[in-house]
């Protein structure tokens, strides 16, 4: 194919479902990945994703040999390890821990089979432009040194957290320091235990300072005696490797005690509200590339499939109206941010209040049921805690000892309303975008609980 209509970097999660749909559009589609096309879908992650992705999106169920195993609920434990909110019905939680080189495999195979040419070992060495329009890729064949250049309509980015396109573009539309802060450091082992798990299909989430510095560590079932088990921490500098955190939770933590180590590695996901314009003149991000993550549990599977689907159908009416500009791809911003963007928006409000609260505060709070399983469900889904002036009162009794945190989380509560009610604003056209990106990085300046 020399000249594809679109030009997809990447055949993570995000970019085989991208590819899939502008092939299903009838748009000329090359979809490129530097791995061997065996290893396309290897991952390190906690693997799992929610049922509710799917029923979303229309994507396939995982099935089969692409199911580790089938996850109903979580409990979420406080730094004392006691009182764990046990959050039942999840729907946005509930679905399955996948294997994800099936998983990864299977939508690479369905978007081959939409029609879309896929090239694996070939590395995106960056864009090249004509001025601030993105015109093409630059391409190395790892096994042969050939180095080339290639002409297309559209570039997707959708590199995962390497951002290989976006990273080489310089104009103010696109964002590309991201903060460390707003990175999540993580490691992960798949651990063979010693005993089968009592409740194989619950999730375990650990809060707290002193196992995972503002983030989070998790045991997330692969089958009866299998786990992921791993800790993420942001935060920047001056904090200690991942790994070290992890090993020290595995020697506290008895369920991890004697077991074996099936894998273990590194990784890093972005968690932060997406990009303010996941677009620019004839380019666009999905996926980790465009920070489609969950900011507080980091899960980004879904939040790209998701956003994969519409940014083909965007792609596909912008090329029929031959106009690939920003102006032109602007409905993928519109369609996405004020709906799923939103959500992960606001949920960055969350994950800077749990970073802000105290081990001592967060013991407290879980022992008093300040927060209950609810409100972490309303939370998940971008919309807040509306609590009633009844239910109000009764929290406040129950945190009387404690009225300062009772402050931050009615200040968290209000924040994501506002983030909520910014993003539904998102502008229609690229004018609007300097005086809506004030607005965001005034709540976030504001979003300080100490
Ligand atoms: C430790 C950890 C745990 C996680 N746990 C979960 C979880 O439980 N649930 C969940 O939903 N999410 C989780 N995530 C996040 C999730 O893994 C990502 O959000 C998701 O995989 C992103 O998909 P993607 O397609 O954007 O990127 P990726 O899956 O990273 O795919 C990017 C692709 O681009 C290719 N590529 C990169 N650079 C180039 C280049 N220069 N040239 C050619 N090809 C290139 C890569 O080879 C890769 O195939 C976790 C992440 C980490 C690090």
């Amino acid at each position: 194919m020399n000249r594809p209509d679109v030009i997809v970097v990447g055949a993570g999660s995000a970019g085989s479902v991208t590819a899939r749909r502008c092939a299903e559009l009838g748009l000329r589609t090359l979809l490129l990945d530097r791995k061997p096309q065996e290893e396309v879908g290897q991952k390190v992650c906690g693997d799992e994703v929610s049922k509710s992705h799917f029923e979303d999106t229309g994507i396939e169920y995982p099935k089969d040999d692409e199911i580790s195993t089938r996850i109903a609920g979580a409990d979420v434990y406080p730094p004392s390890l006691i009182n764990e909110l046990k959050v039942r019905g999840w729907t946005d939680f509930d679905g399955w821990t996948v294997n994800r080189l099936n998983f990864g495999q299977r939508l690479l195979n369905e978007a081959v089979r939409a029609g879309v040419i896929f090239r694996s070992g070939i590395h995106v060495g960056g864009p090249t432009t004509i001025g601030d329009q993105v015109t093409g890729v630059q391409t190395k064949d790892i096994a042969t040194g050939e180095e080339k250049t290639i002409k297309t309509k559209l570039v997707v980015d959708a590199s995962g957290f390497a951002a290989t396109i976006r990273n080489k573009l310089d104009t103010p539309l696109i964002e590309n320091n991201i903060d460390k802060g707003d990175i999540a450091l993580c490691y992960r082992e798949i651990l063979k235990l010693k005993v089968p798990l009592a409740e194989p299909e619950v999730a375990r989430v650990f809060l707290g300072e002193g196992t995972a510095p503002q983030g989070y560590a998790w045991i997330f079932p692969k089958g009866l005696q299998e786990v992921n088990a791993g800790i993420g921490v942001t935060g920047g500098e001056g904090k200690g490797s991942p790994k070290a955190y992890f090993t020290d939770f595995k020697n506290r933590y008895p369920l991890l005690f004697e077991s074996t180590v099936i894998d273990g590695k590194g990784g890093a996901v972005p968690v932060r509200r997406p990009l303010k314009s996941l677009v620019g003149d004839g380019v666009a991000f999905v996926g980790d590339a465009a920070l489609q993550v969950n900011p507080i549990h980091g899960g980004g599977i879904g939040a790209g499939m998701r956003a994969g689907i519409i940014l083909g159908e965007v792609a596909r009416e912008a090329i029929a109206r031959r106009d690939v500009s920003a102006k032109g791809l602007w409905t993928y911003n519109t369609r996405y941010l004020t709906n799923f963007g939103r959500r992960l928006a606001s949920l960055e409000i969350f994950r800077r209040l749990l970073q802000a609260v105290s081990d001592e505060e967060m013991d407290y709070g879980f022992e008093r049921r300040i927060l209950e399983a609810g409100d972490l469900m309303a939370a998940n889904k971008g919309d807040g805690f509306s609590l009633s002036a009844a239910d109000k009162m009764k929290r406040v009794r129950r945190g009387a000892g404690k009225i300062g945190l009772l402050l931050k989380v009615q200040k968290a509560a209000s924040l994501m309303k506002k983030m909520n009610k910014l993003y539904t604003a998102y502008p229609s056209t690229l004018d609007g975008l300097d005086a809506w990106e004030k607005n965001v990085l005034d709540i976030i300046a504001n979003a300080v609980f100490e």
